[in-house]
């Protein structure tokens, strides 16, 4: 049998961990081309919030009773293909249970290195492909820029602080807790913004804009949206580029920002761009060679914030929309 997390109700407010039910699944017998994986690591991601509404959106909907999916790092413990011997180490869709069965073609080799399985999870994975791209293409980074990252502690903002730090950037960056801005300052952030600080987020980021003797931030890498977009609007200078990563602010809420002075994009002749990590798939090679790198040399750090335990992965996967997390959260199994 394998135990497999499904969703069995809608959420209704603030997210609750009952809306899940973990439930025994036969574990079929093996297709071709098909692997068996102990899964080790799991990772709940933000994302995940898209698919739990009825209505979809920038996910589609998930029909209620459906077992839930996302990323892991497991072992082949029974393989009918022929390029995944028993043994190997994969990365691969089937996460949010304790053992998955999936096509070759849908499971990734983890590059033998030093580095830990579970960094496949976070920066050598799907959040450090979305900060590294979305960084130097999508924002189109410059190594004099002014940068504001929301979200700086999490998964994706970590790995932004830092890759821009390595490349030489001033950074200005945000997220909840003064534990959270001490982090961000250890890895290279000049200002450190604690969102859950007295004052509007306009009024800090001006505060720090002048901190740094600047007359306005020339990228914004958002993870957030809602007043830390306005903010960054209003802070902008002449053309300013922003990257839209996400907008976790609104997940759920559909708080999203209104313009009160739209003219301002005009004015400031700002250049917004939203992206998706699976935009940069064909270029791989080029973001695993920089992160590994920067990995082995310690350059880049990557906090985690492990829960332990099959039956710990709702939890963890609410604590997300809380700030439950310093770097990637993850279950370890
Ligand atoms: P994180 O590791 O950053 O975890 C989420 C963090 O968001 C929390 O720890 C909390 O940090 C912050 N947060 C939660 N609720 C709110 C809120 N209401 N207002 C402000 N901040 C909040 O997650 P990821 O790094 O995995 O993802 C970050 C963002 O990137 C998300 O918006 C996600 O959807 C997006 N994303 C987009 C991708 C793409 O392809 N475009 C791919 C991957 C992620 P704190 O306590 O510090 O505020």
């Amino acid at each position: 049998m394998a135990r497999v997390w499904h969703l069995t109700a809608r959420p209704d407010g603030d997210l609750d961990p009952g809306i899940f039910t973990l439930e025994d699944v036969p574990d079929p017998p093996l297709g071709d081309d098909e692997v068996r994986i102990a899964n080790s690591w799991l990772s709940v991601d933000p994302f995940m919030r898209g698919m739990l509404d009825d209505h979809g959106g920038y996910m589609p909907a998930l029909p209620l009773g459906s077992p839930m999916q996302g990323g892991a790092v497991g072992t082949v413990i029974e393989s009918r293909a022929r390029d995944w011997p028993v043994g190997r180490k994969v990365l691969h869709n089937g996460g949010w249970r304790d053992v998955a069965v999936v096509a070759q073609a849908a499971c990734e080799a983890i590059p033998d290195s030093a580095a830990p399985i579970q960094r496949y999870l976070g920066h050598l994975g799907m959040p450090g492909q979305t900060a590294y791209f979305g960084l130097l293409d999508a924002a189109a980074f410059r190594p004099d820029d002014l940068l504001f990252v929301s979200a700086a502690a999490g998964a994706v903002g970590s790995a932004v602080v830092q890759i821009a730090r390595i490349k030489g950037a001033t950074v200005i960056a945000s997220a909840g807790g003064a534990d959270k801005c001490a982090a961000l300052r250890d890895w290279g952030a000049s200002i450190a913004i604690d969102r859950n600080a007295p004052g509007t987020m306009r009024e800090k980021l001006g505060a720090a804009v002048r901190g740094v003797g600047a007359e306005g931030i020339s990228a914004f890498f958002d993870n957030v949206g809602g007043d830390h977009l306005d903010a960054a609007i209003q802070h902008a200078r002449v053309g300013a580029r922003f990257a839209l990563c996400g907008m976790i602010g609104g997940y759920g809420r559909g708080d999203q920002l209104v313009l009160d002075q739209p003219m301002r994009l005009v004015a400031r002749r700002l250049r917004i761009r939203g992206f998706a990590a699976p935009d940069y798939d064909d270029r791989w090679a080029e973001f695993h060679e920089d992160m590994l790198r920067w990995t082995l040399s310690g350059d880049l750090v990557s906090a985690e914030t492990v829960h332990e335990g099959l039956a710990a992965v709702p939890a963890a996967f609410c604590a997300l929309f809380t700030g439950g997390n310093l770097g990637k959260m993850l279950v370890r199994l």
